[in-house]
């Protein structure tokens, strides 16, 4: 299956590249990078550090489209939005791991997933996919006498908070406790909040270093607390997620589609 990857000169860019060399049944189709990048024209495959393979950085998206079978796009919002119509446009299967989207960037995806497969996902790695299946069920047996708190951690340079990961965290939990997110959760807390609201779900955010991602659930009752922790030491799990994800989208119908429905779980 040929796969292109698009921001393949991004940290999540360069080990998708290695881990589409390193599978097989892929072939790396090529790869993109924002229009007048340091990146382009340079070889892909050194840009992740590997042997050249002869294949270079582009800008054009829509060229990488017609000659990929799916493509994996780990970029930023606005690039991730212009992917999924040129998927549709082009019945190419994407695979997204971009997080941070607003409600009407994610629009645009669901409606793109009318016309080609897209597996969406604010974390790849399959132990964080085992957490979020946790959480709901712990959720649903507990109730609301335990507080629920997500707490993550990533690194510096990480732009939106809380992390994809932390809001899907919560979004099993709002499951588990047949709530909507959107009511119960308590994001930002600053100066006089006041005491604690029943039923909410809180999250806390930090940032520093290398950390490539951290994340706890918390159930905090009245003399006990149960943590569900996942911590992610190499970004390599979430590329070995993608490069599976866009394997599993061979003859797809399409739709959107979760790691739960990669994963079989
Ligand atoms: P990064 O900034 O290192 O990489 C993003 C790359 O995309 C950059 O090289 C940038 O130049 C490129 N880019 C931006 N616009 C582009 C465009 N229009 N065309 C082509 N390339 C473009 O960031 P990162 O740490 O690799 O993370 C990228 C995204 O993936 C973030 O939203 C992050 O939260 C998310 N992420 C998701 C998972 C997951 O498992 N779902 C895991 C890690 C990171």
């Amino acid at each position: 299956m040929k796969i292109g990857i698009v921001g393949c000169d991004g940290r999540m860019g360069h080990m998708l590249v290695a881990e589409v060399l390193d599978t097989e049944g892929a072939v790396l189709a090529g790869g993109t990078e924002r229009d007048g990048g340091p990146a382009l024209g340079k070889d892909v495959a050194a840009l992740a550090g590997r042997e050249p393979v002869g294949v270079h950085a582009v800008a054009d998206a829509s060229d990488l489209f017609t000659v990929s079978d799916a493509v994996i796009d780990f970029t930023a919002p606005a690039a991730t939005v212009a992917h999924a119509r040129l998927a549709a446009e082009k019945g190419v299967a994407l695979v997204i791991g971009t997080t941070g989207l607003s409600d009407a960037d994610q629009a645009e995806i669901d409606k793109a997933a009318e016309r080609t497969a897209i597996v969406q996902a604010a974390n790849m790695s399959v132990g964080v996919n085992l957490l979020i299946g946790l959480t709901r069920q712990v959720a649903a047996t507990l109730g609301e006498d335990y507080d629920i708190e997500i707490v993550e951690m990533h690194h510096r340079h990480k732009v939106d908070a809380p992390s994809g990961t932390a809001l899907a965290l919560g979004q099993g939990a709002a499951e588990g406790r047949g709530v909507n997110l959107n009511d119960v959760a308590d994001k930002v807390r600053d100066g006089h909040t006041g005491a604690r609201k029943k039923g909410d779900i809180g999250f806390a955010t930090l940032r520093g270093g290398d950390v490539v991602g951290d994340h706890t659930v918390m159930f905090a009752a009245d003399g006990e607390r149960i943590e569900l922790t996942h911590k992610a030491s190499s970004r390599a799990v979430f590329a070995r997620g993608a490069v599976r994800a866009a394997l599993w989208c061979k003859d797809k119908e399409p739709g959107k589609y979760n790691m739960a429905d990669v994963l079989g779980f």
